[in-house]
Formats: C-alpha cells, sequence, structure tokens
C-alpha cells in the first residue's frame, strides 16, 4: 500500500512518524513510502536519507495515500485531501478533537489513534504514551540539572565535600520512573512520590526512596490512578510541604487519564523553597501539577526557577521520533497481509485504537460526546 508520510505542521513540532532506518521495515511488508520533503529535517533526518533507504519523495502525498502516518493528527485542511477509505495513524486527543473526528467519520477515514493503543503485554512495542514519556522523564532530569547551579552528584575533593543536590520527583508512572533513574544517574539523592501502592516498589527499584505520606492510595483502572477529592488533595500537599522545602529540584509528571493533571504543588509551596531551587513541571500543558507554571516557560515564583514543559518530547526529535517510528511501525506490521493494510476489527489492539472507521465512530466514549 501507499504510506505517506507527512511533514509536521503543528507549531514547535519536531518530530517524524517514520524514521529512515525503518522504510526498509515497511518496504519488505510490500508497502511503497512516500516522504513529503522536508519531512524529517526538524528532527535531523534529511530528504537524502529517507530516499537511500527506499522511499520516494512526494510533494503532495495525501492525495495518492492508502495509509497516512503522523505524530500529530492532519489538521482540517489537510483531512480534505485524504480519498475515503484511506487509514490515518497519530496520536489524536479525541476528547479535545471532537470536530475533528466528526470530519474523519465523514469522509470515511478509518483513524487509529496511537495514545489508544491497549496498554497490554502483546501491545507493549506499539506502546507511544510510553515511548515519549521515557523521553520526556529523560528530558525532564536533564533540565533540571541544567536549570540547576550546582552539582547533582557529591563531590570529595582536597578542598572538601560539595553535598548532592536532593531532588523529589512526584508522579512515578513511566515519565517519573525515567526521571527518577536519569537523577540517580548524575549522582542526585532522589525521594519520589506517587498515589498508587505499586509505585512504591518501582520508585525503590530505579534506586530512589519512595517517600510514604501515610495517606490512603488511589488506585483506577489499567493500573493508571484515581482523581484525588479536595480533601485527599489538601492532606498531600500538606504532607508533601517539607519534601518540597527541602528540595533543590523539584520534577512533576503527575497525570491521571482524561483528567486535568492534578494541581500537588501551590505557589505557596514552590515560595517555601530555597535560594536557587528548581522546579520542572512536565504536566504544565495539561494543566500543570505546580501552579503558576507556564508551558514554554521559565518563570521566577519565589527563589524558585518554575520551568513548564511543552510539547517535551520535541526537545529532543531524533530519539522521540525513532521510537514513535517503531510503535508506528509495529502497529502497521500487525494490520499487513501481502502488500495490504487490513485492519482486523477482531484483534484487541486495533479495536481499541480505532476511532473512526467506514463513516461510524468506532471509539464509544468519544461517538457519546459527539452524538
Ligand atoms: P500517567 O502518565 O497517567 O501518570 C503519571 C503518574 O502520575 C502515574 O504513576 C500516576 O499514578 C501518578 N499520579 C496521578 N495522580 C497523582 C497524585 N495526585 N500524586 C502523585 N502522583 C500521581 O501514567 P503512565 O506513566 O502512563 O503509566 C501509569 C501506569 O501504567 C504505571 O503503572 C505503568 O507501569 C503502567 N503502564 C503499563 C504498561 C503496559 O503494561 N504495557 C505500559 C505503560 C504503563
Amino acid at each position: 500500500m501507499r504510506i505517506a508520510v507527512v511533514r509536521e505542521t503543528r507549531p514547535g513540532e519536531t518530530r517524524v512518524a517514520l524514521v529512515p532506518d525503518l522504510v526498509p521495515k515497511l518496504t519488505a511488508l510490500g508497502h511503497e513510502v512516500g516522504v513529503e520533503p522536508g519531512a524529517g529535517e526538524a528532527a535531523g533526518f534529511a530528504d537524502e536519507l529517507y530516499a537511500e533507504a527506499g522511499a520516494g519523495l512526494v510533494d503532495q502525498p495525501l492525495p495518492g495515500a492508502e495509509v497516512v502516518v503522523s505524530v500529530n493528527p492532519l489538521d482540517r485542511d489537510r483531512l480534505h485531501q485524504l480519498r475515503e477509505g484511506t487509514i490515518t495513524v497519530s496520536f489524536l486527543p479525541v476528547s479535545t478533537s471532537l470536530d475533528l473526528v466528526a470530519d474523519l467519520r465523514d469522509l470515511r477515514v478509518t483513524a487509529l489513534a496511537m495514545e489508544l493503543v491497549p496498554r497490554i503485554s502483546r501491545a507493549q512495542s506499539m506502546d507511544a504514551l510510553s515511548s515519549q514519556a521515557l523521553v520526556s522523564g529523560y528530558r525532564c532530569a536533564i533540565v533540571a540539572a541544567g536549570l540547576l547551579r550546582r552539582f547533582f552528584p557529591l563531590n570529595m575533593t582536597a578542598a572538601g565535600t560539595v553535598q548532592p543536590a536532593q531532588v523529589v520527583v512526584l508522579g512515578a508512572g513511566v515519565a517519573g520512573l525515567q526521571a527518577i533513574a536519569t537523577s540517580k544517574r548524575l549522582g542526585a539523592v532522589v525521594q519520589a512520590y506517587d498515589v498508587r501502592a505499586a509505585a512504591a516498589e518501582e520508585i525503590r527499584s530505579v534506586g530512589a526512596k519512595a517517600i510514604d505520606l501515610q495517606l490512603e492510595t488511589l488506585e483506577g483502572t489499567g493500573g493508571y490512578a484515581r482523581e484525588m477529592d479536595e480533601d485527599r488533595a489538601a492532606r498531600q500537599k500538606d504532607a508533601l510541604a517539607p519534601y518540597i522545602a527541602g528540595a533543590d529540584a523539584l520534577i512533576t509528571t503527575a497525570a491521571v487519564p482524561g483528567r486535568r493533571a492534578p494541581l500537588l504543588v501551590t505557589a505557596a509551596m514552590v515560595e517555601a523553597m530555597k535560594p536557587g531551587s528548581v522546579v520542572v513541571d512536565l504536566a504544565s500543558e495539561s494543566g500543570g501539577n505546580v501552579e503558576g507554571s507556564v508551558p514554554g516557560k521559565v518563570l521566577r515564583i519565589g527563589h524558585a526557577q518554575v520551568w513548564g514543559g511543552d510539547n517535551v518530547p520535541s526537545q529532543m526529535p531524533g530519539p522521540a521520533s525513532s521510537l514513535y517510528a517503531q510503535n508506528v511501525v509495529n502497529l502497521l506490521a500487525l494490520m499487513s497481509h501481502e502488500g495490504d493494510v487490513v485492519p482486523d476489527f477482531d484483534d484487541e489492539v486495533v479495536v481499541g485504537a480505532c476511532v473512526t472507521h467506514a463513516g461510524e465512530v468506532r471509539h464509544a466514549p468519544t461517538r457519546e460526546a459527539i452524538e
């Protein structure tokens, strides 16, 4: 089938959905790959690399495409260039893209959303939420270390000892665990907190101390957290305050699926931090774990510099694209049969990821929200 790789149009997006190294995997499955010139440029992948790997360079790849792969969903103008029955594979944040989903339905596009791929063992190789969270978590630790005007590691020198930085990480999912592991590798002393009971062991397994606030845990479904009520949130803030006041660097990564990010740290808690301290809020663009953080900005609150995350995987576009592309290629491989891409609606991975197909919204919560 003809697979199009488009240049991303979202402002600030630097990733690309397919990297040259993976073109042969698709051609070996019997597909033709057409890349829009410049698609990989911001991620460091020149057009020639795609051509050398066996892809064609196509100025207008959408009208002739049978499958379109992208990081972000196509904008509405580009969507209308697609033919009926085209398969799109991209991130597609359905709850905030209802108009777009209605267009995809009306254009009879089969839209697969990478964030809806079920997080089951069999689909781990297609789990783009995890691959991009891994990049974000690493980046958060590096940003914290870069902003902090002191060492992360202990230094024992002839002139005397320099104490290691104290890092606190809130939220120990995929991104948080990677932030912990990276901070540890840089030599910091790390403590972390998560509302899920299982997280304590995971925190310890990457070398940090699990903070025990003596509060009830909040397990939701599918290994995710549940939302806090106001009382639980207030008690958590009170209990966390001394840990945050003692931190040189605070990294927050907490999220609850389908909800605004939980507010874990008030401006007053940041104001109680030491001079020179640093706050890195990965959740800034989904509402913020830290009051006052702004996506894409470094602000001063009290004595602290507060950094707000904004499309953080795009800050490491090469590896983020490579990992995302592997997820996409693995999903396409699952659906490929003798040179065709044929979604199998008996497969729970396909069913989970499918938002629209044959003029219908297949994703039940989105269908209810639209109708
Ligand atoms: P996420 O991005 O939804 O949330 C990040 C973290 O924030 C979670 O660990 C969550 O518990 C935590 N959090 C939420 N509210 C909080 C609060 N008030 N205070 C502190 N922390 C809070 O989660 P994620 O990183 O996508 O993954 C979460 C879970 O899913 C983990 O258990 C992970 O192991 C699991 N997972 C499973 C698979 C798989 O089986 N294929 C893949 C990826 C993740």
